[in-house]
């Protein structure tokens, strides 16, 4: 199984438009960052973890000639928006299924009627299927997916463990018969925004202590802020076994 982080900053992304914070103006690619996103490999299928607003430059940064399946964390705009630009791919392969939990599902309706039109479509829009999923084991073409149910503040968002996997975003609180389900992964992804608490995503210390409850041989920290600070002066504060993730980067599991 491989893994690629298509994106692993905040909402904003690094830089913020129009900011002279020094992240932001950092000219090391490491502190350049898009909204978050995952492309996991297994078994010649393709599966994407959320379609932001970065999804075709994502596409096309790493060549990803086919969408099998799209897993949907929760509904912000920077995980949902980039949606009709899976056009390429639908018209190549045909409806692409979209994995979500069915409140997320009645917010695409909302925000993308048009694809989800049953009649009088607009030539050209894209199609989807709908698979509406519950906090249990689901298949993807022949693949289990585990979803881990955390808390963003009051919103609800799936993550998801796909064998000894897992990715979490958004997080802020998980529940102990949660976290369990995490228990053996070889590598865990999940968020820390900054150093300074915050509403509904964790904190760097946050997440290195729900980290090594967990146990994992590796761990990769996503969906940054330019306030956590440069690349490589955090990353050389983290125990050994704790990486920032950054965009582009592949991890073999
Ligand atoms: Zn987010
Ligand atoms: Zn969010």
């Amino acid at each position: 199984m491989k893994v690629t982080f298509l994106g692993t900053g905040t909402s904003q992304g690094i830089p913020v438009i129009g900011s002279d914070h020094p992240v932001c103006l950092s000219e090391n690619p490491k502190d350049k960052r898009l909204r978050v996103s995952a492309l996991i490999e297994v078994d010649g299928l393709n599966i994407l973890i959320d379609c932001g607003p970065d999804f075709r430059q994502q596409m096309l940064a790493n060549g990803v000639q086919r969408v099998d399946a799209i897993l949907y964390t929760h509904e912000h705009n920077d995980h949902t928006i980039g949606l009709d630009d899976i056009r390429p791919y639908f018209f190549r392969q045909g409806d692409i299924p979209l994995y979500a939990h069915p409140r997320v599902l009645e917010s695409l309706q909302k925000r993308f009627g048009y694809i989800f039109a049953s009649e009088n479509k607009y030539p050209g829009a894209p199609s989807v299927q709908e698979h509406p999923i519950e906090n249990k084991t689901f298949t993807v073409k022949g693949i289990n997916v585990l979803p881990v149910n955390v808390m963003h503040n009051r919103v609800q968002v799936y993550g998801f463990r796909i064998r000894d996997f897992a990715y979490i975003t958004d997080a802020k609180t998980i529940e102990e018969e949660e976290a369990e389900k995490l228990k053996g992964v070889d590598v865990l992804v999940i968020n820390a925004l900054r150093k300074e608490q915050h509403h509904s995503h964790l904190s760097l210390d946050e997440a290195i202590k729900f980290i090594q409850k967990i146990g994992p041989d590796r761990a990769y920290i996503t969906h940054i802020s330019h306030h956590l600070g440069f690349h490589d002066e955090v990353q050389a504060e983290l125990p050994e076994n704790i990486f920032l993730a950054y965009d582009n980067l592949q991890i073999e599991i």
